[in-house]
């Protein structure tokens, strides 16, 4: 490092246009100039060389270590005669045309360090003219700056290389270090040497130990910290998220999305689309339900619904031994109808019948359904047979009084039905197919009575040769 510095500044002068002018024999005023003793002394050369473009010396000047006299020379002779032996030296390195910039040489007491680097112009124009060398004394006020830099003591010595060796060891709680370093002369050797004081060193050690138990420490908390963050920000609403859409795809009634809808960030769209989403598919739910237990013309249950209630309450009626009343309303000579009016007509009227019919069942609370073509079926829990027979009055006066002409009918001149009353009871089978055709009897011997009227089942209208729903009642 000191090497590397003395000739960073050996070459700072050698690029500096003045000193190429010097050489050139351009600037005599250069050495009054540029070059003092008090020169060397501050920037501690021992002695700087200029030489010319054939490697002749061209301008000496020095410090003598023995006498510290300063000299200035042409050539060295005369006063400069001690610089005889290292100028020899950096011709020989200049000759050498090595790589190598600088060097040690070994003096008779202290070695000093060389550098050596070409004149140019600063801009590198013009021929190389030359060659500076500043020599540095590693004295002991040199070690002492050296102590002073690094803070260890620092020994100094020439030695024959031969008898040289570089080492390390360890005594006590002292560690020795020598380096060796190689000098101009391949028989000497300068041996670098310093000690180290290890309980420093494993002070040192100690303090890193504490410094890397707290960076992990802080690590674990920042880490304890990050996934605490983690949990709260994310993982909490993650999960309520996965509960929510569990309680609803139960379709749990304590389903509260509020709070989950109401948040600002991704899980909150989330939360929403999903809340619309299961809007939307209960609203689907619905219709489709609606649709599959309901008839698309009249819009009125259908036997699918009628069949499903009918079932519940005759469950309900046999533990409860509540009166349980059914119906069955046909439409009179609808065929006939359909053949005068066409069907499109037909529709119409069986919309027409159904409105009324329902607006009845809504009014006294019982289920009317389409359960086939012109024919319509009624569930009256808890009704007896004198009320049932009053209701089934009412609907049959009611379609009449719709009066929608039908001109084709053999019994009036406006659309008729039929109605036959069944009752449940201890007596009646517990099937529900076998307690509809009480009504199916009723109504069979209504249209059989002549049609435009109401009947109520008895054992002696049964008889037992059992009509289908569509078989036409003759
Ligand atoms: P009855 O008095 O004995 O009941 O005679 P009917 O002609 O009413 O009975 P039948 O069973 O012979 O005829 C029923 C007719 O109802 C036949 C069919 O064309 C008609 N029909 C069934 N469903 C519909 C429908 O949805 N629309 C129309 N326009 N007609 C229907
Ligand atoms: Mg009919
Ligand atoms: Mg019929």
């Amino acid at each position: 490092m000191a090497q590397q510095e003395l000739l960073t500044q050996t070459r700072d002068w050698a690029n500096w246009d003045d000193s190429y002018e010097f050489v050139q024999d351009n600037y005599p005023r250069y050495t009054e100039v540029n070059l003092s003793s008090e020169m060397l002394k501050e920037l501690r050369y021992q002695l700087m060389a200029f030489f010319d473009a054939n490697g002749e010396v061209y301008y000496l000047l020095g410090l003598e270590p023995d006498s510290g006299r300063y000299a200035t020379c042409s050539s060295n002779t005369d006063e400069c005669a001690w610089m005889t032996p290292l100028i020899n030296a950096i011709q020989s390195s200049i000759k050498a045309t090595s790589d190598q910039p600088y060097f040690l040489f070994p003096g008779p007491h202290s070695p000093s360090m060389v550098a050596v680097a070409p004149i140019h112009r600063l801009d590198g124009s013009g021929p190389s003219t030359g060659w500076l060398a500043k020599v540095r004394l590693m004295d002991d006020s040199w070690i002492e700056r050296m102590e002073e830099e690094t803070g260890l003591p620092i020994t100094i010595e020439q030695q024959p290389t031969a008898e040289a060796a570089p080492f390390t060891k360890i005594e006590g709680d002292t560690i020795y270090a020598q380096h060796l370093l190689p000098t101009h002369v391949p028989a000497i050797s300068i041996s670098v040497s310093t000690q180290l004081n290890r309980t420093h060193y494993l002070a040192s050690l100690s303090t890193i130990r504490y410094l890397l138990i707290w960076t992990a420490f802080l690590m674990l908390f920042v880490i304890g910290f990050v996934l605490w963050l983690m949990e709260r920000m994310i993982l909490k609403p993650l999960k309520a998220l996965a509960i929510f859409a569990r309680q609803a795809s139960e379709e749990d009634s304590r389903l509260d999305s509020a709070l989950l809808c109401q948040r600002n960030d991704e899980i909150g769209m989330l939360a929403r689309s999903f809340a619309q989403q299961l809007t939307r598919q209960r609203e689907l739910n619905a219709e489709l339900l609606n649709l599959s237990t309901h008839d698309s013309l009249t819009g009125l249950p259908n036997r699918r619904l009628f069949d499903q209630r009918l079932q519940a309450v005759i469950r309900e009626t046999e533990s409860s031994s509540q009166p349980l009343a059914v119906m069955m309303l046909d439409i009179d000579y609808f065929k006939l109808f359909n053949d005068h009016y066409g069907h499109q007509k037909g529709d119409e009227c069986l919309q027409q019948v159904a409105q009324v019919l329902q607006r009845i069942a809504t009014a006294h609370d019982f289920l009317i359904a389409r359960t086939g073509g012109e024919e319509f079926s009624a569930l009256l829990p808890g009704t007896s047979a004198q009320h049932a027979k009053h209701i089934g009055q009412l609907l049959h006066e009611t379609v009449y009084a719709l009066a929608f002409p039908h001109l084709a009918s053999p019994v009036a001149p406006y659309v008729t039905i039929s109605v036959g009353i069944g009752f449940f009871d201890e007596s009646t089978d517990t099937s529900p197919s076998v307690f509809m055709r009480t009504a199916d009897q009723a109504l069979y011997s209504a249209k059989a009575a002549g049609r435009h009227q109401v009947k109520i089942f008895t054992q002696s209208n049964a008889n037992f040769s059992f009509h289908t729903h569509d078989t036409p009642h003759e």
